[in-house]
């Protein structure tokens, strides 16, 4: 495996690894490597013949109040989790090194935006276009993977790649859970204890709402006042957001139909938590 910092070291190598004929099966994260990640990084691994990951907390896509700087890092214990991965590559560039000076060019994300995560961390999906944009160019991946946790990213990244005409497949790998149903997510370990244990009820919440949809229930206001009370009653958290919307689309709904995604995200003390499930009715 090696490790790589420089953007023009990154890009010679994957055009050698092009030149003999190899796929390049790419996974963009910003660190601190948990279960999801491996996750990713095993699919990555069965289908293609190069495994490239890139680690880069990415400053463009934090808002002027949020966790840019205490995001948790640890580079040696990924390194040793990439290795055990069998990644040939690990691109960890600096801040300097993506950004040496103020971009003269930026992705602006137009549609999807407005709902979810987009409204409340303005911004944000134009960071992850611009250093998406960055790191497709610099990889060239003849696949790229990324999670379903982040599915309003999935949806958007759908919208890059078909506009920008980038000649990448997408893959879009399933949520992978502790064992009470949290998430996976790196920003776990920023929770307190108690907001640790009651972390679990964001799934809980969802489980409930989907069992209500088995059982008929087509109301999205229904649903979304059921997840509310379950939430605020069982944890300290306050809701940012809880939302039903067509998916991968992400237009409101006045009635639950086709492919829909039931979304939240939860302020902690110092960590925002996001959770969905998308359902398939009939
Ligand atoms: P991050 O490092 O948080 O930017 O995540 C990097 C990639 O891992 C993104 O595509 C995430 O959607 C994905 N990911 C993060 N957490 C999970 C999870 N619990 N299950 C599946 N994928 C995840």
């Amino acid at each position: 495996m090696k490790v790589i910092t420089a953007i023009k070291d990154m890009h010679a190598e994957i055009l050698k690894q092009k030149g003999l004929g190899k796929t390049i099966g790419f996974v963009p994260t910003m660190g601190f490597l948990h279960e999801g990640h491996l996750t990713l990084l095993k699919q990555a691994r069965k289908e293609n013949d190069i495994v490239v990951l890139s680690i880069f907390v990415n400053p463009l896509q934090f808002g002027p109040n949020e966790d840019f700087s205490t995001y948790p890092r640890d580079f040696e214990r990924d390194l040793a989790l990439a290795e055990a991965e069998k990644v040939d590559y690990v691109f960890y560039p600096s801040v300097e090194e993506m950004y040496p000076h103020k971009p003269s060019v930026k992705a602006v994300v137009q549609e999807r935006t407005d709902v979810l995560c987009g409204e409340s961390r303005p911004g944000h999906f134009d960071g992850v276009a611009t250093v998406l944009t960055k790191l497709f160019n610099i990889m060239t991946p003849t696949r790229a993977y990324f999670g379903k946790k982040d599915a309003q990213q999935v949806a958007v990244i759908h919208g890059l790649i078909a506009d920008f005409n980038f000649p990448i497949e997408l893959i879009a790998v399933d949520i992978v859970r502790e064992a009470d149903g949290l998430a996976k997510s790196s920003r776990n370990v920023n929770l307190l204890p108690v907001e640790r244990q009651q972390a679990a009820v964001l799934y809980r919440s969802l489980q409930k709402a989907k069992t209500a949809i088995d059982l008929g229930e087509r109301n999205p206001e229904s649903l979304i006042n059921m997840i509310k009370e379950m939430i605020s009653s069982e944890s300290t958290g306050q809701i940012d957001y809880v939302e039903t919307l067509s998916y991968p689309q992400l237009k409101p709904l006045e009635k639950l139909e086709s492919t829909i995604i039931i979304a939240l995200a939860v302020n902690f003390s110092k960590v925002r938590l996001i959770d969905n499930f998308i359902i398939q009715i009939d």
